[in-house]
C-alpha cells in the first residue's frame, strides 16, 4: 500500500509516522524547505529560533506519545512547570500540586495581586466551571463569564489571558464550550495534565526532525520544496499534481493548513461541503519578538505574564535553552497591539518588559516574526470539516478538522493519527 501525505506540519508528520509504523510506503510532500509548518524552527543570522514560542500542556497525551515513538524523551526535551500566571510586582497565581479544583482553590487562597472579592468570586466559580461555561448553550467566553459573575478583575487577570493563550481567540469572540473543554482536560483533570511544558530544544528537534529520521528508517520518503497543486482521481487511486514521480497513491492524507486544503480540493465536487466550511473561517495572528540583552538580564521565571498593557507572555531563553539574555515576547490574537510592525514592535516589546522589570539596557539585537494566520478564530457555532473528505481514499488532517480542541499542536497530532488509522482501514 502506498499513501501520500501532503504537508509536513505536526499533523502530517504524525500521520506519516503512524503510517510508517504500520509498514506502509509513505511519501510526504512539503511545500516549504523545512518540516514543522506553523510550529517550526527558523534560522536567522546564525541563530536557531522558532517561528513562535510554543507551550504544550501535560494533557497533550497524543503529542507526547508521538514524540516518544520517534525517540524523543519529553522529560528531557520539555521543562515541566505548574500552571501559573505571574506578572512581576502585580500578580502571582500558581496552581498547587493537589487534585482539581483544590489545585486552583489553594492558588487563589495564596494569590497576590487579586482583590479578596475577585478571589472569592473565582473560588465560587471553580467547582462548577465546566457546567457554568456551557450552561447557556453556545455563547462566547465573555458572555459566559459575565453570566457567572466573573467579569471585571477575574476575567481580566485570570480567564482572559488563559483563553487567549489556549484558544488564540479573545474572550469576546471565543467559544465558551471549547474553553470549558480545554479547562476540563487541564485544570480540571490530574495535576500533571495542567502542567505547562516548555521546549528546551528547538521546535525542529522537538518532533519534526526526529519524525523525518524515523520516516527515513522505515522506508518513507520526504520531498521538501515540493508544493502539490491539486488532488485528482486516477482509476481506483489518487494522483497529485506536482508529484515529481507522478505516482498513483492508494490513499492521500491532506494535512495542509485549511486555506491551502480548500485550494487543493477545488476540483473535486464531493469536497464542496468541506471547502464551504473552511471558507467561513476567520484567523488570528500571533507575534513573537526576540530581544537580545546582555547575559545578566533574566526573568524571575522561565515564563512570566505581561499583564493587560504589555505583551501577553515573556520567555527566558537563557533559562530554557542556555541562551543568556535572550528574551522572547508573545502577543496573541490582537492585530491592533501588533501595530506598527518591524522595529517599532521590538521597541514596544522592550518598553513593556522594562515596565515589568525596571530599567533595562537596550537590546543589542532583535527579531520579530508575525504569523498572520496562526490559528482559526475559535468561535461559538463553528463548524469544522470531518476527516473523511467525502472522496474515497482521501482524508483531511490538521488542527482545523473536527476536534474538541482549538488550533493547537495536540489537535493537529490527534487529527494526523486519526486520519492515518482511517486510511489504513482501522
Ligand atoms: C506563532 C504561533 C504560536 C503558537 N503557539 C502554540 C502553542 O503555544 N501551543 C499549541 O499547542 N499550539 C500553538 N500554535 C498552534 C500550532 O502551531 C498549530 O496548531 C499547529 O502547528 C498546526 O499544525 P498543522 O499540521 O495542522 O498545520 P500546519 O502547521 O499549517 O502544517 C501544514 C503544512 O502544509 C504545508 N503545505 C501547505 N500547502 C502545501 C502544498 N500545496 N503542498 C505541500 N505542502 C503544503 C505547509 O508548508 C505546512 O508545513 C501556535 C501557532 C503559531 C503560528
Amino acid at each position: 500500500m502506498r499513501i501520500a501525505v501532503i504537508g509536513a506540519g505536526w499533523a502530517g508528520l504524525a500521520a506519516a509516522v503512524e503510517l510508517a509504523r504500520s509498514g506502509v510506503e509513505v511519501v510526504l510532500f512539503e511545500a516549504g524547505r523545512v518540516a514543522g509548518g506553523r510550529a517550526r524552527e527558523l534560522a536567522r543570522e546564525g541563530r536557531i529560533l522558532d517561528n513562535g514560542l510554543h507551550v504544550l500542556a501535560g494533557a497533550y497525551t497524543e503529542t507526547l506519545r508521538m514524540m516518544r515513538a520517534v525517540g524523543i524523551e519529553p522529560e528531557r526535551a520539555l521543562l515541566r512547570i505548574p500552571l501559573a500566571i505571574v506578572v512581576p510586582g502585580r500578580l502571582r497565581l500558581k496552581t498547587w500540586p493537589l487534585p482539581a479544583p483544590f489545585n486552583l482553590l489553594a492558588g487563589l487562597a495564596f494569590a497576590r495581586g487579586l482583590s479578596l472579592a475577585s478571589r472569592i468570586a473565582a473560588a465560587r466559580f471553580l467547582p462548577r466551571l465546566e457546567r457554568s461555561l456551557t450552561a447557556g448553550g453556545e455563547r462566547t467566553v465573555g458572555e459566559a463569564l459575565a453570566a457567572c459573575g466573573q467579569d471585571g478583575e477575574p476575567a481580566r487577570l485570570i480567564w482572559e489571558p488563559l483563553c487567549r493563550a489556549a484558544l488564540n481567540t479573545p474572550v469576546r469572540l471565543a467559544s465558551a464550550r471549547v474553553f470549558a473543554r480545554v479547562l476540563r482536560d487541564t485544570l480540571g483533570a490530574s495535576r500533571a495534565a495542567s502542567d505547562l511544558l516548555l521546549p528546551r530544544v528547538s521546535l525542529g528537534e522537538l518532533f519534526p526532525a526526529p519524525a523525518l529520521r524515523f520516516l527515513g528508517r522505515h522506508g518513507g520518503a520526504f520531498l521538501a520544496s515540493t508544493p502539490i497543486r491539486a488532488v485528482a482521481r486516477a482509476g481506483c487511486g489518487l494522483c497529485l499534481e506536482g508529484d515529481p514521480r507522478a505516482q498513483v497513491h492508494d490513499a492521500v492524507i491532506l494535512a495542509t493548513a485549511p486555506q491551502a486544503a480548500a485550494r487543493l480540493l477545488a476540483g473535486l465536487s464531493e469536497a464542496a461541503p468541506a471547502i464551504a466550511i473552511v471558507d467561513r473561517f476567520a484567523y488570528h495572528p500571533i507575534a513573537t519578538c526576540y530581544l537580545q540583552y546582555p547575559a545578566g538580564v533574566e526573568l524571575p521565571a522561565a515564563m512570566i505574564g505581561g499583564g493587560p498593557e504589555g505583551a501577553d507572555w515573556y520567555f527566558d531563553r537563557g533559562r530554557l535553552r542556555g541562551e543568556p539574555g535572550l528574551i522572547a515576547t508573545v502577543v496573541s490574537a490582537d492585530a491592533e497591539r501588533m501595530k506598527p510592525a518591524g522595529a517599532a514592535a521590538a521597541a514596544r516589546a522592550h518598553q513593556g518588559l522594562a515596565r515589568l522589570l525596571g530599567p533595562l539596557p537596550r537590546p543589542s539585537w532583535s527579531f520579530t516574526v508575525v504569523e498572520k494566520r496562526a490559528g482559526f478564530s475559535c468561535t461559538p457555532h463553528l463548524d469544522r470539516p470531518a476527516q473523511a473528505s467525502g472522496i474515497p481514499g482521501l482524508w483531511l488532517a490538521g488542527d482545523y478538522t473536527d476536534s474538541p480542541y482549538p488550533a493547537t499542536i495536540e489537535a493537529a497530532v490527534r487529527s494526523g493519527v486519526t486520519a492515518a488509522r482511517a486510511a489504513l482501514g482501522r
